[in-house]
C-alpha cells in the first residue's frame, strides 16, 4: 500500500487503514514535507495569535503503523503498478493512493493572494495598516472557481472586527461568485452567515465575478460595477496535480468514482483537494480518505462492504468573537440539509472534521501540547 502525500487526506488514509486492516497491509507514505501543518489555523497568524500547529510527519506516520519515505512522486506506471520518484527511485504497489493536494495559483496580479504557506507575511502588514488607520476600504475577492471557502470570510470578519475594536472606520466588501455567503453549507447556514456579515458591517456582493485590472480597482460583473478600495485580498485558484500516467479531468483534477477509485486505471485511488470534487475542504478530503481506506481494506480481504463517498461538510467559521459551526449534507455541490449552531455538532470540534485524524491530533495535543 503506497500513499503519496503528507496532508490531511494522506494521513487520514494511513490512520483509517491502521484501524480497518491492522495486520493485513504494509503501508508506506511518500511525501516531501517534514511537517504536517494545520492549515486552517494560519488565518489567525496575521492578527498576532499563536502560529498554526505543526506536527512532525514522521511521528504521525509512525503512529499510524506506516513507513515514511521522504521524496516526491514524478510519474506512475499503472501497468507495472510502479511509481517513480523525482529521485529516480521505483516503488511497487498493490494499491496506490494519490493524496497530492491542489496547486495554488495567484489569480489577480494586483491583489494579495491567500496562501497558508506565507499568510502571516502577506497579511500582517495589511492588518497593521488597518490598525494604524492607513486603510479604510478593503475588498475580499473570490475568483470564478472558488478555492477553500472559509478563509475568505474568516479574514474579512476578523479584519472588520479588529478595525471596530480599534475604533477605525473600515468599509469591508466581499465579492463572490456564490449565490450567498458560504452557499455550499446550504440555505439556512448561508442566511445566518449573511446576517453575521451585516452585523459586522461587511457588505457581500454575491453571484459576482471580479476583475482587478489595477491596484485598488475591482470591476464586478455582471453590471460592470466599479469598486475603489485601498487593498484587495483574494483567494487563489486551484488546479489539480499533473501526474504523468494518471488520467486527468478538468483543470487537472483527478477523476474518481463514488468509491474514490481513479477512473480509467486499476488499483489507484485518490482523495482530497487533488480530486475533481468541487468542494475543497479538509473534512471532505478526510471523508474521501475513509472511503479509500474501506475500498482498500476490502481489497486486502477485510470483511467489510465499502461505502460510497457520501459527503457531510462541517465548517468551523472563525469570527472576531466566538466561532460558528456549520454543517451540510451535500448533493451536487450544494448543501441540502443545512444548519448553523453556536455549539459544535461534531466531535472533537476541530476545524478539520476527520474521523481518525481529528481525535488523533487532539490526543497528541493533550500529551505534548500543541506545537507551533
Ligand atoms: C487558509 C486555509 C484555511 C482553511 N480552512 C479550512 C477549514 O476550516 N476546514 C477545512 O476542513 N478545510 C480548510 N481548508 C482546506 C484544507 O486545508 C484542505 O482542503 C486540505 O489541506 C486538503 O488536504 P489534502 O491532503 O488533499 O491536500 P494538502 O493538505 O495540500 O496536502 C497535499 C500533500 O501532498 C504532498 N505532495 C504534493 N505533491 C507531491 C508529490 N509530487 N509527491 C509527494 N507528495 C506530494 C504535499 O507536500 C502535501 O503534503 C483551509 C485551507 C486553507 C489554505
Amino acid at each position: 500500500m503506497l500513499i503519496v502525500g503528507g496532508g490531511v487526506a494522506a494521513l487520514e488514509t494511513a490512520l483509517a487503514l491502521a484501524d480497518l486492516t491492522p495486520d493485513r497491509t504494509d503501508v508506506t507514505v511518500l511525501a516531501p514535507n517534514g511537517e504536517f501543518t494545520y492549515r486552517p489555523m494560519t488565518v489567525r497568524e496575521p492578527f498576532g495569535y499563536s502560529a498554526a500547529q505543526r506536527y512532525p510527519l514522521a511521528q504521525v506516520v509512525h503512529d499510524a503503523g506506516a513507513a515514511l519515505i521522504s521524496g516526491e512522486l514524478a510519474w506512475v506506471d499503472p501497468v507495472r503498478r510502479t511509481i517513480h520518484t523525482e529521485a529516480d527511485e521505483a516503488l511497487e504497489y498493490d494499491a496506490l493512493v494519490l493524496a497530492l493536494g491542489a496547486t495554488v495559483t495567484k489569480r489577480y496580479a494586483h491583489a494579495l493572494t491567500i496562501d497558508d504557506r506565507d499568510l502571516d507575511d502577506t497579511m500582517h502588514g495589511l492588518i497593521q495598516d488597518v490598525e494604524s488607520g492607513y486603510i479604510h476600504r478593503l475588498a475580499f475577492v473570490a475568483p470564478g472557481r472558488m478555492a477553500w471557502p472559509l478563509p475568505l470570510y474568516e479574514l474579512a470578519l476578523m479584519t472588520a472586527g479588529r478595525a471596530y475594536d480599534m475604533g477605525i472606520t473600515l468599509q469591508t466588501t466581499v465579492v463572490t461568485p456564490e449565490e450567498g455567503p458560504l452557499a455550499i453549507f446550504g440555505q439556512a447556514a448561508s442566511s445566518a452567515v449573511s446576517a453575521l456579515l451585516s452585523r459586522a458591517n461587511v457588505e457581500t456582493i454575491t453571484s459576482a465575478y471580479a476583475e482587478v485590472p489595477h491596484s485598488g480597482e475591482v470591476i464586478i460583473h455582471p453590471g460592470d460595477r466599479e469598486l475603489s478600495v485601498d487593498r484587495v485580498v483574494a483567494l487563489p485558484e486551484l488546479f489539480g496535480p499533473t501526474v504523468r500516467g494518471v488520467p486527468r479531468g478538468e483543470h487537472g483534477f483527478i477523476r474518481v468514482d463514488p468509491y474514490c477509485r481513479v477512473r480509467g486505471v486499476e488499483r489507484i485511488y485518490a482523495a482530497g483537494d487533488a480530486t475533481e470534487f468541487p468542494i475543497k475542504q479538509g473534512g471532505v478530503g478526510a471523508q474521501q480518505a475513509d472511503t479509500v481506506a474501506e475500498s482498500i481494506a476490502a481489497l486486502a480481504g477485510a470483511s467489510l462492504t465499502p461505502s460510497r463517498f457520501n459527503p457531510v461538510i462541517h465548517g468551523m467559521l472563525l469570527t472576531d468573537t466566538r466561532p460558528r459551526y456549520l454543517t451540510a449534507h451535500i448533493t451536487g455541490g450544494q448543501g441540502f440539509s443545512s444548519e448553523i449552531t453556536d455549539a459544535p455538532t461534531w466531535s472533537p470540534p476541530s476545524k478539520i472534521a476527520a474521523k481518525y485524524l481529528a481525535p488523533y491530533l487532539e490526543e497528541l495535543d493533550l500529551l505534548v501540547g500543541p506545537r507551533s
